[in-house]
């Protein structure tokens, strides 16, 4: 397919041939293979060096593990709800963890081959190691040195773990996709898209949670009325939630427990602390600084809308770039950086409307801009705000305590949709193609125009009034 798709353009600088390679990317991760793949395919000799798993924090310990813990956590509710419709599954519901950590190592392995076959038949050459940079024309791993015309820095990013006494006994992210067992009681620290996340799928799956954030009210950045909406919602689910919350220290308790000190004066024993306290772009082992590459006050590699460094020949996507911290910003990023620089023809990624979801029990999906973005960009004046909160349809019967929220900001001078949030089970679908309407223009009279399917939650976002 891709000998097909793309003609062989390789736009190599003239000296190119006195390398051992024309592209030398560091990291097999989403934007690291994707620009490799499509690098190669344009006639480029490519080279690919990864020190820990194909794939990357996506396929290993990102979206992917994630997902399927989320579609897991799913489960435990069901035989409640699926009562009032008539289903009895009987009184002895069981876990069994370690089947379905198994099941998900294994489909895991069998994408990580996926991803080597992709770069294997791409003509991609795959190097394991931890690789750093010499000089701007060289790479290192090991004892063994690779010359390189160009250099793609795809390194991604780590985990940040507060600074506080007893940090030693808490997780990240990447060690809970492994847990041996599901934590009775679980403390997870932080408000962003990950901490949501583990917050609701532990809870789903029977864990007691209690989720801290340092501020007043989490996931910042969001539309002001799914951060609140959402915290209604896991709160009336079972999660302890603590904002203006802290944690100050931990320690481990002879029963294997944990007590936790927080700022605001409490204690809480746990038996298992998850930090997902944002990450870091992992730009500090890879020797850029000696090389001159500059770097932002978190280390993230400043680049051009070209992905080009202040180096000309080392180029950088992704995570360790720190621009939008998604796994298909990385994707579109590593595939304009090779269009651009082999394949002949410059693109440069949109970062305008990027439709995102959160999943979270229910699932948030946002598009543009926020009610207080709008406002500040536009004036209150010149800003529509339609939404509804309506119990659905499902939960009728069910009886639980899902709401769903909807949300479009419009525009009022241009009648342009510019923004919007829905909270929802399906919302991560949904948001996808709404996505595809805002980035063409979508006016409100479109959405008003377009009849409904029905019945949906999502027919809500054309009927709005
Ligand atoms: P990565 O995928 O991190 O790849 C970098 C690779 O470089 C890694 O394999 C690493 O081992 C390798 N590497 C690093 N240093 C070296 C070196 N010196 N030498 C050789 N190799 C090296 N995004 C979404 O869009 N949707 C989601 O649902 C989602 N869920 C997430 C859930 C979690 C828990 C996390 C942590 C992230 C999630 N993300 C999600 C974000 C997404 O995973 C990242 O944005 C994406 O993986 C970034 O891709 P990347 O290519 O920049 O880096
Ligand atoms: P985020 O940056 O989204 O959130 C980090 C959270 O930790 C914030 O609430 C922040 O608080 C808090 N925090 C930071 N430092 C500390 C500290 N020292 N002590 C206490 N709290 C702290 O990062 P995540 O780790 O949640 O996720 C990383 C990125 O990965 C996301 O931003 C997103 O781009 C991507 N991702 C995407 C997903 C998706 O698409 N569904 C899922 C998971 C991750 P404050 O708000 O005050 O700064």
């Amino acid at each position: 397919r891709v000998a097909r798709e793309t003609p062989r353009c390789v736009s190599s600088s003239p000296s190119s041939s006195q390398y051992d390679y024309d592209l030398f990317v560091i990291g097999a991760g989403s934007g690291g293979v994707r620009a490799s793949r499509i690098a190669a395919s344009y006639g480029a000799r490519v080279a690919c060096a990864e020190e820990r798993y194909l794939g990357g924090t996506c396929v290993n310990v990102g979206c992917v593990p994630k997902k399927l813990f989320v579609y897991g956590s799913h489960y435990g509710h069901m035989p409640e709800e699926a009562r009032n419709f008539g289903w009895d599954f009987g009184t002895d519901k069981k876990l069994d963890w370690a089947r379905f950590i198994e099941n998900k190592n294994a489909e895991i392995e069998r994408l990580n081959g996926v991803y080597g076959r992709i770069l294997e038949n791409a003509g991609v050459q795959k190097i394991w190691g931890t690789a750093s940079i010499v000089d701007a024309h060289t790479v290192q791993i090991g004892e063994q040195k690779y010359t390189t015309d160009k250099i793609l820095i795809a390194t991604g990013g780590w985990p940040n773990m507060p600074k506080v006494p007893g940090i030693e006994n808490a997780i990240s992210s990447n060690e809970f996709f492994f847990l041996k067992d599901l934590p009775k009681r679980t403390l997870v620290v932080g408000g962003g898209y990950i901490a949501v996340e583990f917050a609701c799928l532990l809870n789903g799956y029977g864990s007691q949670v209690t989720q801290i954030y340092r501020s007043d009210l989490y996931l910042r950045g969001f539309d002001r009325d799914v951060r609140e909406f959402l915290a209604e919602q896991m709160v009336a689910q079972g999660v302890n939630l603590k904002f203006k919350t802290d944690l100050k220290e931990i320690v481990k308790l002879s029963s294997g427990a944990f007590k936790v000190a927080l700022t605001t004066g409490d204690e809480i024993e746990v038996d298992c602390i998850i930090c997902a306290t944002g990450r870091n772009p992992k730009s500090s082992n890879l020797g850029i600084a000696e090389v001159g590459v500059k770097m932002g006050k978190k280390g993230e590699i400043l680049v051009n809308d070209r992905s080009q460094t202040n180096v000309p020949n080392i180029y950088a996507v992704g995570d360790v770039t720190d621009r939008v911290n998604l796994t298909p910003v990385a994707l579109a990023e590593g595939h304009c950086f090779a269009d651009s620089e082999f394949g002949g023809k410059v693109r440069m990624p949109s970062y305008e409307m990027i439709p995102t979801a959160v999943f979270s029990n229910p699932t948030i999906g946002t598009c543009g801009l926020t009610e207080e973005e709008a406002d500040a960009k536009y004036g209150r004046d010149d800003v529509d705000v339609y939404k509804t909160n309506f119990r659905p349809m499902k939960q009728t019967i069910a009886q639980g305590t899902e709401r769903t929220l909807m949300k479009l900001i419009v525009h009022r001078s241009t009648d342009k949709v510019v923004g919007c949030h829905i909270v929802e089970p399906a919302a991560g679908e949904v948001i996808q193609l709404v996505g595809v309407a805002m980035k063409a223009g979508a006016t409100k009279a479109h959405f008003d125009a377009t009849i409904g399917v029905h019945p949906t939650a999502a027919e809500e976002l054309v009927t709005l009034r």
